[in-house]
């Protein structure tokens, strides 16, 4: 039998994380909720937690400290700037920490993040949420398997926890 239970590129790994920060504040889980799934080698996931994946076993458990530069990104000068609510379509839900690609004046699209919220006024940030930080993923390997022809065509993993068609 081939080595079949380590993580290589075009594996497809089934995986729970926490994620938090240097002060110990736990930002996500999946742990008690559904598993996350993802394409090794496909930048799916941030580029240092994918790095720390590589090589892993079915079962590790480990804990891998990800810099800002390989994590969310440096945090940039940019000031979150104020947005009228009328600028978003009616219907929109919107709440703090949400994200959403806003079309720029040269037509290219750029992600933007709700940063707070002043009555009518929305205050949007081009720093993600957690630019700047160190991040630290609690990592338990659930499951490794190859990756199908059309998984890998699409760039990413398919079925529950993954991309749904
Ligand atoms: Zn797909």
């Amino acid at each position: 039998m081939p080595q079949q239970d380590q993580i290589t590129n075009d594996k497809v790994v089934t995986f729970h994380y926490r994620l938090s920060t240097t002060t110990g504040e736990e930002i996500e889980s999946s742990f008690g909720d559904e598993p996350l799934l993802y394409l090794q080698g496909a930048g799916q996931i941030v580029p240092g937690l994918e790095k720390a994946m590589m090589g892993k076993k079915k079962g590790d458990k480990f804990r891998a400290e990800v810099s800002p530069d390989e994590g969310y990104g440096e945090k940039s000068e940019l000031k979150p700037m104020p947005v009228e609510r009328s600028a978003f379509p009616e219907d929109a839900h919107l709440e703090v920490g949400m994200d959403f690609m806003a079309e720029m004046p040269d037509g290219n699209f750029m992600p933007l993040w709700i940063s707070s919220i002043e009555g009518d006024t929305i205050m949007v940030d081009s720093n993600h949420p957690l630019a700047g930080e160190t991040l630290f993923f609690d990592i338990e390997v659930l499951d490794i398997r190859d990756a199908t022809e059309e998984e890998l065509d699409h760039g990413h993993a398919h079925g529950p926890g993954g991309h749904h068609h």
